[in-house]
């Protein structure tokens, strides 16, 4: 536990491994031991337990988790908002980006869910706009678009022409969302990394190289939003 948080602990034989190694997972939200052969199980809880300083440390540098309850701060198209339930209300969660205020109306323990399917919905809406402007620019179609929680990647493209994409881009500016769109539909005619890709990309989406910047430095950041 660090601060009011708790944080899961796994560990992991690995019979390659030459010591104890611990890091914080992916996402931030729990720890990851690996755990050489021949290392007892209470020898590796005691290392654990010993790291503890450690483990503060680096999930203060990450920055605390964001809940989809009322007060927490998340970031919606990259501008701060504060979850606010409108209690009172009836109707439709409405983002008032003017005050930076997400309203929520309806019962206290629907808040999570009803915010999160906003935040899919509007991510969806977003995406689809993107990915059609860029499917028209770069002459191409696709078949369907699928939002998911995809916790190592942004976006796919099959080889049949459906995308898919993470949710999450709602919370970046709109240029990465923006881009990582010009990224997926340019793979409906390149299914590579190649040079031709990227000129592709690079000739429709002139804010490429800043958003992947984005996505490089601050990209973990959306991974704070528990759902
Ligand atoms: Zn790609």
């Amino acid at each position: 536990m660090v601060g009011d948080e708790v944080l899961d602990v796994v560990f992991r034989r690995h019979g390659k491994a030459r010591r104890l190694v611990l890091r914080l997972n992916a996402t931030g939200t729990g720890v990851l031991v690996t755990v050489p052969n021949g290392v007892s199980r209470a020898r590796a809880l005691d290392f654990t337990e010993r790291s503890r300083d450690w483990i503060e440390d680096r999930v203060k540098a990450r920055g605390g988790l964001i809940h989809l309850l009322p007060g927490h701060v998340l970031s919606l198209r990259g501008l701060e908002h504060e979850i606010h339930h409108a209690a009172g209300r009836r109707g439709v969660v409405t983002a008032d980006s003017e005050r930076c205020l997400i309203h929520v109306p309806g019962e206290l323990p629907h808040v999570p869910r009803r915010l999160l399917d906003f935040l899919k919905s509007e991510a969806r809406a977003d995406l689809t706009r993107a990915s059609r402007r860029y499917a028209a620019l770069m002459g191409v179609s696709f078949r369907r678009i699928t939002i998911r929680d995809q916790r190592s990647r942004w976006g796919s493209c099959s080889a049949a022409g459906d995308l898919s994409y993470s949710w999450r881009l709602i919370l970046t500016p709109d240029y990465v969302l923006d881009y990582v769109a010009a990224h997926e539909v340019a793979h409906l005619r390149h299914l590579d990394h190649s040079a031709r890709f990227w000129r592709l990309v690079l000739t429709h989406c002139k804010d490429a190289t800043r958003a992947k910047n984005w996505l490089r430095f601050h990209g973990q950041d959306v991974h704070r939003v528990v759902t």
